[in-house]
């Protein structure tokens, strides 16, 4: 059987690419990865679901056994994605999104040198600064890293091979689908 293809969707933390993903996932076109981290459910968050949610130990434990295909820390949390279900999705001929920060997704172009990388940036800075103050659920402190972080991250645009700018969710969603397809 034909392998599918692996994209991996990154860009700043804030940018939009958790709605990018609700979204892709009420149409069938992609194998959605479950992440591990370490990070607490928000409100609606369901374990397995949104997250497998674990333990410090527990995701070291993960480390130590090669669980993760890439982790990374991220403004205070640990995040990795499980590879055998990755692995097992592609074999299978389906096209595996990845939602992931930037370190992780490094390390994925550098282990599976054919993954599609996709970058998601926000129609303006401000945009992104406006999105990440206003996120309801974090505090003050995590809202300051995610700011300084997500300025950073903005510099890694340039190494990936594709570019979106997040002006509709829909627009986005399509030119993800036809990369899968192309
Ligand atoms: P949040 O805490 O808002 O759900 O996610 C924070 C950041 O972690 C987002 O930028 C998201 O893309 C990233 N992330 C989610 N899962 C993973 C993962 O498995 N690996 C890596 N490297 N980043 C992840």
């Amino acid at each position: 059987m034909k392998k599918g293809k692996l994209i991996v969707l990154s860009g700043p933390g804030g940018v939009g690419k958790s709605t990018i993903v609700v979204e892709l996932k009420k149409l069938d076109h992609f194998y959605f990865s479950v992440s591990a981290t370490t990070r607490k459910p928000r409100p609606g968050e369901i374990d397995g679901v949104a997250y497998h949610f674990v333990s410090d130990l527990q995701f070291q434990e993960m480390i130590e056994n090669k669980t993760f295909l890439e982790w990374a820390d991220f403004a205070g949390a640990r995040y990795g994605t499980p590879k055998a279900p990755v692995d097992k999705a592609l074999a299978e001929g389906k096209n595996v999104l990845l939602e992931i920060e930037i370190s992780g997704a490094r390390q994925v172009k550098e282990a599976m040198p054919e993954a599609i990388m996709v970058f998601l940036q926000p129609p303006s800075m401000q945009e992104l600064e406006a999105r990440i103050t206003n996120r309801g659920t974090d505090s003050a402190e995590r809202i300051a890293a995610r700011l300084a972080l997500a300025r950073a991250e903005m510099a890694a645009a340039g190494e990936f091979d594709h570019l979106l700018t997040n002006h509709r969710v829909e627009e986005v969603i399509e030119a993800l689908v036809s990369l899968a397809a192309s």
